[in-house]
């Protein structure tokens, strides 16, 4: 049954567009996570030997917040200031608040998340990053000055199309320039073995035709007993789509604490993602608890609205100065304003 309903969505081209771009991201950040752990391991060395002879630790447990992190002890201010040295966006934000920074002596995947999008608290080490967090490491930290950056932020920008777009669809055109983005970035990788392996999987993935087979209703097709290679299973495209679903989730609620009062595009994303779940009766059933945090969200949207609307009602005076809020607001259907 859920293969079914699998296969019906999958029966949408641009769907099915999204769901093999989002494979060709955890292939890439697969093949990128034990290079990315070393390449960690070999720069925390470097740091360490100029800032921690033995002994030496924080003892202030000097915590950050977000984007703010006044170190109070010596050691912690030391760490900071080398982890900007090495920053390749000096000037921009840093999300501080990702780091434990007493672990930064001890332990090189804390000094990592110094460069990576918020969110990367409970991360404990690159086998637990998605390709994002690994694409800003290789992008904010000099150490990886080494590959093409234009190449690195290309693929970034496609990941943030993919993962913030309101429908989660894409055409068949953007696929295919999303794929020659990721192959031109491995071959800036060809030393690490396992990228080698995923450049062929991923030109693989993105020639084959993705067809879901439901034992029983229909017969395997003839000939594909040979490319079990590019043909696979249900339950393994069923897998990689409830990854997918579950990191656009993590995403849509990031960019959500982000805000005080939800924009109107992040409750647009909210409502499609909670419809799309509302539609899928086998996704549904795993992420109950993402269905309801989503349905908060969306009425907790409503309800600001709601109660800026009678604010300019009460201050008409406003309602020049706020004209594009109001004009915004008229977007959402009547009945749910009330
Ligand atoms: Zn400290």
């Amino acid at each position: 049954m859920a293969l079914a309903e699998l296969a019906a969505r999958l029966n949408c081209a641009e769907y099915k567009n999204w769901v093999k771009a989002g494979h060709c991201l955890l292939l890439l950040r697969d093949a990128l996570q034990r290079f990315a752990g070393e390449q960690l391991r070999a720069f925390h060395r470097q740091l360490l030997a100029r800032l921690a002879p033995p002994g030496r630790l924080c003892r202030s447990r000097c915590l950050p917040r977000g984007r703010q992190f006044q170190s109070s002890c010596s050691l912690c201010t030391e760490w900071k200031k080398e982890i900007l040295n090495h920053h390749t966006n000096r000037n921009g934000e840093v999300h501080w608040g990702n780091c434990k920074p007493w672990l930064w002596p001890s332990n090189s995947w804390e000094l990592a998340k110094a460069y990576m999008p918020r969110g990367q608290m409970d991360i404990s080490g690159p086998d637990k990053c998605d390709a994002a967090a690994l694409l800003n490491l290789f992008n904010f930290c000099d150490h990886f000055s080494g590959i093409d950056q234009k190449k690195v932020r290309e693929v970034i920008k496609c990941r943030n199309e993919l993962m913030h777009s309101s429908e989660m669809k894409v055409s068949s055109l953007w696929l295919e320039e999303f794929g020659k983005k990721i192959q031109n970035l491995l071959k800036e990788l060809q030393n690490v073995p396992e990228v080698m392996t995923a450049s062929t999987r991923i030109e693989k993935l993105l020639s084959s035709d993705w067809a879901v087979y439901i034992p029983g209703e229909d017969d395997q097709p003839d000939g594909l007993e040979g490319e079990t290679e590019v043909c696979m299973s249900g339950s393994q495209i069923s897998e990689i789509e409830m990854e997918l679903i579950k990191e656009r989730l993590k995403e849509i609620y990031l960019l959500v604490e982000e805000q005080e009062m939800l924009s109107e595009e992040n409750l647009n994303r909210i409502q499609m993602t909670k419809n799309f779940l509302k539609d899928s009766g086998d996704l549904q059933i795993s992420l109950q608890a993402d269905m309801q945090r989503l349905e908060g969200l969306e009425k907790e949207g409503y309800n600001q609205r709601r109660s800026m609307k009678e604010t300019m009602k009460e201050y008409p005076d406003q309602e020049e100065d706020e004209g594009c809020s109001l004009k915004k607001m008229k977007c959402i259907p009547k009945e749910q304003l009330l």
